[in-house]
């Protein structure tokens, strides 16, 4: 992998030009390196032999205390000690000022070594993150900083167990104590929170939850939508003007854990805020200070979306990278089978390994270009990210992440978990027992098209408002991407491909219009899935394009990328006809079909 990720970072996405930056003078080609070695080099360590043992030794619950292995204590030490949390952040909150594409490219180590340790790192970082941007002064010291040098560990409680996909319908209230205190203005919150992933442990001292509740109005109800939403932070121990820790515990309760099919290295939580078993100050109640305005919940909360939705589709990449490693090694050594010849096999010669059959090597080929094109595009936008920050046109880097990040989120959670379930097939039986790992890298990834938005959720983000926001702006900055790669590509060997590639484009503007044509959302939006998977498919088409250009030379390496472009190309770009299909027709069939009829 790390060939690849160098490739990918220096001769495609030009890595090292990103330190004639003011912001990343300090940085070189030598010390992204230097980032990228340790990453390595603490995931083979510290992460990577532990991954069955967080999964089998699942987090149990006495009543009082929850335990994990003690290996998830070294592991998240080890990525705290290395100061990742803050690795994109200024220097002067402990951060390295290094681009979101080497942190993004760092990253993806630990989550191919051991997702679920990771995830208390990643939880924290973009907890940290949103309140530097929102928190008042004494916040960002006193929470944020802390949680930046791996202290205090975070997390983000936004699910109830009545409120998924719906957070309009979030019932946590939040009611007013004291307008003044230092920490912010100082609420007392009562509500359940499901799903709180790290929501209880002994790791640190103590957690920072960010919590969405609803500060009800004049008449003591709860406002309905989004607008009512707040953003609030609810420390699990007690926290002083000083940051220091009061020694009391704030009105949090774990009212259990859930018992999950992967992911299981990290705690998953229905928390009870306010329920009255502690009473800081005497009193029963969550102690909660207001972030930002109030009403402004939700948009503090999405600030940090784009980095967030990243890291998920980074993790499923990584998850299905793993899964075709492991499936890899074992085709080149598992004996099955004979050469079919014309006068038939020839039973006294060896057995061949697997590797050697074609149907095999499809499956390879299938995972191949669905991982390593997932990590080009994670990486792309990674280096949009940076561009948004740093780069001369932030415009078109917001126009582009806009209609990108629903991509990012939703492909590799749904194409890279079926690279993790081709890699179970390549391993026959064996790949259905806990013997090896690719079981569990299946049941680890199964977890990434549910949470951060739902694929069906992403869907209707895409076909609903990203594509159609600013009469279409943020697709026509994507077809314009596409359309310079398709005009290099022209005076290649890769023309046909090129050729295929903006057919696919076409097709893809066709059906956004027909989807759109009466203007009824509900007839728009019924086949907004199978939109999104021509979407991706198309996005990740020309990723490979544009990727398979910057390969150089007749190494195994570079025949093994044009390979894989060629594989997307042949086998799986000809999909997007029959999704875009159902969607210029705007079939009604889903949308029509009555609950009684099944
Ligand atoms: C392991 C795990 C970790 C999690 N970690 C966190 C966390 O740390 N913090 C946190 O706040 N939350 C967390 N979540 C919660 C997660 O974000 C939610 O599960 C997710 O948003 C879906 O909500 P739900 O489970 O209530 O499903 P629902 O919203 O009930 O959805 C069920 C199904 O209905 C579909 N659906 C719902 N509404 C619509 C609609 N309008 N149109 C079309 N289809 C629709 C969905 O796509 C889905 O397929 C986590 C969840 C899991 C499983």
């Amino acid at each position: 992998m790390r060939e690849t990720l160098d490739f990918l970072l220096y001769d495609w996405l030009h890595a090292a030009d990103l330190t004639a930056r003011e912001r990343f003078a300090d940085h070189s080609r030598e010390t992204f390196g230097a980032v990228l070695d340790t990453c390595e080099r603490m995931a083979r360590e510290k992460f990577a032999p532990y991954y069955r043992l967080m999964d089998s030794e699942e987090p149990r619950f006495d009543g009082e205390r929850v335990h994990l292995p003690a290996a998830t204590l070294e592991a998240v030490n080890a990525l705290v000690d290395s100061g990742m949390l803050a690795a994109a952040k200024d220097y002067d909150v402990g951060g390295m000022q290094l681009p979101c594409l080497i942190e993004t490219a760092a990253n993806a180590f630990i989550s191919k070594a051991n997702v679920a340790a990771g995830s208390y790192a990643v939880l924290t970082s973009c907890n940290a993150n949103l309140l530097m941007e929102h928190g008042s002064e004494r916040q960002r010291e006193v929470f944020a900083k802390t949680l930046f040098a791996g202290r205090w560990f975070g997390t983000m409680c936004l699910s109830e167990p009545q409120a998924g996909s719906s957070l309009s319908d979030v019932a946590t209230r939040a009611e007013l104590e004291e307008e003044n205190d230092p920490l912010g203005p100082r609420y007392r919150l009562r509500g359940n929170k499901m799903w709180i992933s790290g929501g209880e442990h002994e790791l640190r001292e103590n957690i920072v939850h960010l919590v969405l509740a609803k500060i009800p109005g004049p008449d003591g109800k709860l406002i309905p939508g989004t607008r009512g939403i707040s953003l609030f932070i609810v420390p699990k121990r007690m926290v002083g003007a000083d940051g220091r820790l009061t020694g009391e515990r704030n009105d949090i309760a774990l009212a259990g854990l859930n018992h999950k099919l992967g992911h299981r290295g990290t705690t998953n939580c229905l928390l009870n805020f306010g329920e009255g078993k502690f009473q800081p100050e005497g009193k029963p109640g969550a102690v909660g200070y207001l972030v930002g305005k109030p009403g402004e919940g939700l948009r503090c909360m999405f600030f940090m979306m784009n980095e967030m939705r990243i890291g998920v589709g980074l993790g499923a990449t990584m998850l299905g990278y793993a899964g075709y490693e492991a499936s890899l090694e074992y085709a080149r050594q598992r004996p099955q089978g004979r050469a079919m010849t014309a006068t038939g096999k020839d039973a006294a010669s060896p057995q061949r390994p697997i590797i050697e059959h074609a149907d095999v090597r499809r499956m390879l080929l299938a995972q191949k270009s669905y991982v390593e094109g997932a990590l080009a595009f994670e990486l792309y936008c990674a280096r949009l990210v940076d561009e948004l920050h740093t780069g001369d046109n932030k415009a078109e880097a917001q126009a582009l992440l806009d209609v990108l990040i629903p991509i990012a989120k939703s492909w590799p959670s749904e194409w890279c978990l079926e690279a993790n379930s081709l890699a179970i097939q390549v391993l026959g039986g064996y790949g259905y027992t806990r013997d090896f790992p690719v079981e569990q890298h299946w049941r680890d990834n199964r977890l990434n098209m549910i949470h951060e938005g739902t694929h069906g959720i992403q869907a209707l983000d895409l076909l609903g408002r990203k594509v159609v926001q600013q009469g279409g702006a943020s697709l026509a900055a994507l077809a314009a991407r596409v359309q310079a790669t398709i005009e290099r590509a022209m005076q290649t060997e890769w023309a046909p491909l090129a050729n295929q590639l903006a057919a696919a484009l076409a097709q893809v503007g066709g059906a956004t219009k027909k989807a759109w044509r009466t203007g009824e959302p509900e007839e728009a939006l019924a086949n907004a899935t199978p939109y999104m998977q021509a979407f991706g498919h198309t996005v990740l088409a020309w990723t490979w394009l544009d990727v398979v250009l910057a390969v150089q030379g007749d190494s195994d390496f570079a025949q093994g990328k044009r390979a894989a472009a060629r594989y997307f190309f042949a086998y799986e770009l000809p999909k997007i006809a029959a999704w875009l299909d159902v969607v210029a027709r705007r079939e009604p069939l889903c949308r029509e079909m009555r609950p009684e009829y099944f």
